[in-house]
């Protein structure tokens, strides 16, 4: 086994794998590492749903969506609110990544075997201005597969490259230092760490049996995000979202530790946006953990009342699915680190959806009959089981029933059930004509406008204490950590940048760990469906322009 190739990638994840696909297509050769065994490979990316942010697509134009490079611009913009200096290279990636998704992205992937779920998503939804936060129009494209069918080309074209002798797979190497002649990269070393045969997700040991040392002309780091650190997370945790919440879940493999930035940043990479990240406020535990404190984000249509600690409704528009960090802020700065979801039978049915490839069976295993029991009635499989098992699930025919079982769960009378059913009353009144005041009641009424969102994924406005759409279900909502929106400070070209700005000699960055490209590209906010496709866009040009220089 060679101890040189052309190319290192750092991290077998979906910008790692897309990086070494291009460099294949180069003709160069590459050695790929991860610290996880085999059964990881592709990283996060097999978790997730697999939701792409694409912009005027065919699927869209079929809805009747008018969609546009200006307007998603706009929209990117409101929500990043860059406003720093180190936002220069974020905006030109931006700029750069919002031209790819309205342009060659989707003709790319689809050339490569890509296909789409027919019924766009509306992720966040925004709710202020228009030049505010949030997605004017739905962009969010479920991969056919999930996240397993979005890794598929890359796999494929990374298998083909080592079937050829351009690739090899080194697993249970980590990275713990960067190899410099002067100020230029050539290469890394690091441990290799004991086999281990855990199955995919689960954590493996740490415990180090050798070392290794390895040359390459250019080493491209793609390790993610530091999601699974809550150490991390609470270090970069910004003032203004409040005191960092005091239990935090998991929404990433522990393999997610963040420690490849230090590794970077020792030999003078310019980490830039730490403080940003994107949390969410709707997990929930898995009752069926995989990794370290697994949490599931509840992917909800806009319908059930979102309540504080107190069982007060959450201020406009901070509604399910409008605006995650406003969400998160609001809370955490009440001095809580939970909130609760209610709703009844008949929202739980059409409207909760759960995030990550293994609690959407339908769509991973790409059953066209499975996925289009979806508009049947009855909750899906995977949500019936969280209801029955789930720990966060509370579910009863009375409100008073309801309130007593959301102040055992907390241990504490902090929600007074009468003044709860007022505020549900009120709401309730709202209902009886097709107009009203209450701003949610009217958000709902125009999500149905969209035809997806009224076919599959917003309910009837109703009574929610209408006996009929019963029984009630209260979820408990912890913050669940995932994305990391700040890095590695990079060029358009991915090369990294020492912190006095001039790019490192041989060091490349993408994917999470570059904070999608440039150390930013969501600024504050993110569109939703722009990681996956943030990863594909900044890997390839990683490979590209790497490849370039490899002589
Ligand atoms: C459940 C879930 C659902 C999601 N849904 C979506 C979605 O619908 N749409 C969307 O856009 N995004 C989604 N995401 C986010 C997206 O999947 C990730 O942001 C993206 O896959 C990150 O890819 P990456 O290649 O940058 O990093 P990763 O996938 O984290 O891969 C990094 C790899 O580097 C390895 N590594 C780290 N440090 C070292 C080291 N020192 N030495 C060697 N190896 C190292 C790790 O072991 C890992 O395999 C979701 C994520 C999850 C978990």
């Amino acid at each position: 086994m060679s101890n040189e190739a052309d190319a290192i990638i750092v991290g077998a994840g979906l910008a790692g794998l897309v990086a070494t696909a291009e460099l294949v297509d180069a003709g160069k050769k590459v050695i790929v590492l991860d610290q996880e065994p085999e059964a990881s490979f592709g990283g996060q990316a097999f978790w997730s749903f697999g939701g792409l942010f694409f912009v005027n697509s065919p699927e869209q134009r079929r809805l009747g969506i008018h969609d546009s490079y200006e307007l998603a611009l706009q929209d990117w913009f409101g929500s990043a609110g860059f406003d720093r200096e180190e936002d220069h290279w974020p905006r030109k990636w931006a700029e750069a990544y919002v031209a790819f998704a309205a342009g060659e992205k989707y003709s790319w992937l689809r050339e490569q075997g890509l296909r789409l779920f027919p019924i766009v998503q509306w992720a966040e939804r925004g709710g202020y201005l228009a030049n505010g936060h949030g997605n004017s129009v739905p962009r969010f494209h479920v991969t056919w597969g999930t996240g397993p069918g979005v890794l598929e080309p890359f796999i494929r074209r990374v298998r083909e490259g080592e079937k050829r002798g351009l690739v090899s797979l080194r697993f249970r190497h980590r990275v713990t230092s960067l190899r410099m002649i002067g100020d230029t990269v050539e290469g890394v070393r690091g441990e290799i760490l004991e086999p281990s045969s855990v199955e995919r997700g689960i954590p493996s040991s740490r415990t180090v049996v050798g070392d290794f040392d390895l040359k390459a002309q250019t080493v491209i780091v793609t390790s993610g995000g530091i999601g699974g650190n809550h150490e991390l997370v609470r270090r970069n945790w910004p003032e203004r979202m409040g005191p960092p919440p005091k239990r935090l879940i998991s929404g990433v493999p522990d393999h997610v530790d963040g420690h490849m930035l230090e590794v970077v940043a020792n030999n003078g990479g310019h980490i830039i946006n730490p403080d940003r990240m994107w949390h969410y406020p709707e997990g929930i535990h898995n009752y069926a953990p995989i990794w370290t404190k697994h949490a599931i984000r509840i992917l909800s249509g806009p319908s059930p009342l979102w309540l504080d600690a107190r069982g007060r409704r959450l201020p406009i528009p901070l509604y399910p699915g409008f605006d995650t960090l406003g969400a998160l802020q609001h809370i955490t700065t009440q001095g809580y680190d939970y909130s609760w979801f209610l709703l009844n039978q008949r929202i739980i049915e059409r409207e909760f959806a759960l995030s990550g490839s293994e609690q959407n069976p339908d769509l991973t295993g790409r059953s066209i009959l499975k996925t289009l029991s979806r508009v049947l009635p009855g909750a899906p499989a995977p949500i019936e089981a969280f209801k029955q098992k789930g720990a966060d699930f509370l579910v009863k025919r009375t409100l008073p029933e309801l309130v007593q079982a959301m102040n055992e769960l907390i241990g504490e009378d902090l929600i007074d059930a009468s003044e709860l059913e007022q505020e549900i009353v009120a709401r309730d009144l709202q209902i009886a004509n097709p107009y009203g005041k209450d701003a949610q009641v009217t958000a709902i009424r125009g999500a149905r406008s969209f035809i997806g969102d009224k076919l599959i994924r917003v309910a009837k406005p109703h009574r929610i204490l209408d006996p009929a759409a019963g029984p009630l279900i209260a979820v408990r909502l912890s913050v669940l950590t995932r994305k990391t929106l700040g890095g590695l400070e990079t060029d358009l070209s991915g090369r990294v940048l020492h912190i006095d700005g001039q790019p490192i000699p041989g060091l490349y960055a993408a994917g999470e760990v570059a904070g999608f490209g440039g150390g930013g590209v969501h600024g504050y906010r993110a569109l939703e469906g722009t990681f996956l496709g943030g990863c594909i866009f900044s890997g390839r040009a990683a490979g590209r322009s790497s490849a370039q220089v490899i002589v």
